[in-house]
């Protein structure tokens, strides 16, 4: 096979995706800051600017056939002109438009009803309603039109704007109770840009602290797991899903994800359901993965990012095709590989920094590699600091049965766990 991509990035993502391509004698150029970022070493060539430089996005499409993107945190009005020039992206703009801020994501989920927390834009706290438009809320329970709105005032009455408005305490339209989740809206990875509000003074610090409109507050969703799907597209417009994982968190990053995950068929066949239908309705071509919660509220989306996934890490080793493998294929306009597992399951387990100080984790790297069935992946990144993703190691599993399975996948996290501690636990 020959052909030739580029990726606007050079991190992990775009790292495991030179692999990939190397694989399959595709040539991959990346767009990164430094020489030293992880990709840059395996890629066909460099082409040195931050990743938002439209100018070095040109650069790199004149090195390639199709741009895919690592990061979904993208300037999409000025990537638009080198469209209209005559530069593929997959997936195109358009297909990304509303996916790249989490307030648009959840619009997204709203219009396609499928199932989300509930949730408002952060300056519907603010009474009198400042700056907002009743018809940019969505219409659900807390919005214009929905039940609780307009957020009843102390006097339980209903709150008007005065004229001038008076600055007063934020305010949760009824329904809505601490504690919630807010959310940036662009710019959060790995629960930055996260932050658990647990009172009406951590509320009123937030508005302080971050422009509202571009927050989201939502429910805190009681989960009993998350679970997050890797689905893909092709060009072509078949859909295809790798399997259901099973995701652990810790101070609110991926610490282990186990494959495929121990839940019944009607709930691997909703998600799966969930991510065809965004797909298509998104004439999306490319790997996307949708994280969910999942618990007495049924399965509700959490998150989608445009993507490979770190959910989906497991699949280099387990499935007949890989995750990384499949986006490059779909870049570069070929049908979708095999999504199946080729063994009876898989454990992938982050390797978070834990040291202070700086440490190249040499002896845990070993020992780890020498674990049965274990393929360790170390990123190279230049800096390492407490809870960073420095790499990550997969486990083969063995056992036919679910719960034999899961029991084997805690016993094999054990073992990472002696030769790899978690970072300390922060607040949430
Ligand atoms: P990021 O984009 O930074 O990964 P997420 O929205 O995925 O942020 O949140 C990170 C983690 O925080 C989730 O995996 C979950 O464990 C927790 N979390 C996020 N939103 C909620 C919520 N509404 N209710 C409960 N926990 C949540």
């Amino acid at each position: 096979m020959s052909g030739s991509i580029g990726v606007v990035g050079g991190g992990q993502l775009a790292l495991m995706l030179a692999e990939a391509a190397q694989r399959l004698g595709v040539e991959l150029h990346v767009q990164t800051p430094l020489a030293t970022d992880p990709a840059a070493a395996l890629a066909t060539s460099v082409v040195q600017a931050p990743i938002d430089d439209v100018a070095g996005t040109r650069a790199l499409a004149a090195l390639c056939q199709a741009i895919s993107f690592e990061n979904e945190w993208l300037n999409l009005d000025a990537l638009a002109a080198l469209e209209a020039e005559g530069v593929v992206f997959v997936p195109r703009l358009q297909a990304l438009q509303p996916l790249v801020s989490k307030r648009s994501q959840r619009e997204l989920l709203d219009r396609l009803q499928l199932a989300s927390p509930r949730w408002i834009p952060l300056e519907a706290v603010l009474t009198p309603p400042a700056g907002l438009a009743a018809d940019s809320l969505p219409q659900q329970a807390g919005g214009p039109g929905g039940e609780g709105w307009p957020p009843a005032t102390a006097e339980g009455g209903t709150a008007e704007a005065p004229n001038p408005p008076e600055p007063s305490a934020p305010r949760l339209p009824q329904g809505f109770s601490f504690p919630l989740m807010a959310k940036a809206a662009t710019g959060g990875y790995d629960g930055r840009g996260t932050a658990c509000i647990h009172d009406d003074q951590e509320l009123a610090l937030l508005v302080e602290r971050v422009p509202p409109e571009q927050w989201l507050l939502e429910e805190f969703v009681a989960f009993e797991q998350e679970l997050a799907l890797v689905a893909c597209r092709d060009r072509g417009g078949n859909v295809r899903a790798f399997p259901l994982v099973q995701t652990h968190q810790h101070n609110r990053v991926c610490d282990w994800v186990l494959a495929p995950a121990n839940v019944s068929h009607a709930v691997e066949a909703r998600a799966r359901n969930m991510a065809a239908s965004l797909l298509t309705a998104l004439d999306y071509a490319g790997v996307l993965s949708v994280e969910f919660f999942y618990g007495p509220a049924g399965l509700q989306v959490n998150e989608l990012a445009p993507r490979t996934h770190n959910s989906g890490h497991y699949t280099i080793e387990a499935t007949v095709t890989s995750q990384f493998e499949q986006q490059v294929r779909i870049v570069q306009g070929l049908g979708l590989g095999d999504t199946a597992l080729k063994l009876p399951g898989a454990l992938m387990v982050n390797l978070l920094g834990f040291e202070t100080a700086a440490s190249s984790y040499e002896e845990q790297r070993q020992a780890l590699a020498d674990l049965p069935g274990a393929s360790v992946h170390w990123y190279g990144k230049r800096e390492s600091s407490p809870g960073r993703k420095l790499g990550h190691v997969t486990l083969l599993l063995t056992q036919q049965q679910p719960e034999p399975r899961q029991q084997e996948a805690m016993q094999r996290l054990d073992q990472v766990r002696a030769i790899w501690p978690l970072p300390p636990e922060e607040r949430p």
